[in-house]
């Protein structure tokens, strides 16, 4: 999708720290992270938001949660936990239109998920 910041990453068009690379995904780090782990795992499809998500997707999102239990494993947070959030839309303060998981981790992290 042109002009999107993510398939511009995917494509190589923009550099990133990759951390996990598969036909189906990617995952790289946040470029602010919001904790000593912040990565962000996204479809190389460009799906917009959960919103677009659609019934075809259903391997493709089951496929997600499998690239992020192979991550918290690589990066060791498997044992000490982690926390995986989709921001959807406005008020959620979506900033990129292209769905993505953050995994947050490496420190204790708030008690509430607002
Ligand atoms: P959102 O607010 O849409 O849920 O999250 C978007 C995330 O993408 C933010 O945490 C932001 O720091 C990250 N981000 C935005 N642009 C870039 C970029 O060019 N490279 C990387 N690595 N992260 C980005
Ligand atoms: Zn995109």
């Amino acid at each position: 999708m042109e002009n999107c910041i993510f398939c511009k990453i995917i494509n190589n068009e923009i550099p990133s720290n990759k951390v996990y690379e598969d036909d189906m995904v990617l995952a790289f780090k946040d470029i602010n992270p919001q904790a000593p782990i912040h990565i962000l795992v996204i479809p190389k499809k460009h799906i917009p938001s959960i919103l677009e998500i659609s019934k075809e997707d259903d391997t493709l999102i089951a496929h997600i949660y499998d690239v992020i239990n192979i991550i918290a494993k690589k990066e060791n947070i498997d044992k000490t936990g982690f926390r995986v959030i989709t921001n959807c839309g406005q008020d959620a303060g979506q900033e990129v239109m292209h769905l993505h998981f953050h995994i947050l981790a490496g420190r204790k992290l708030g008690t509430k998920i607002i």
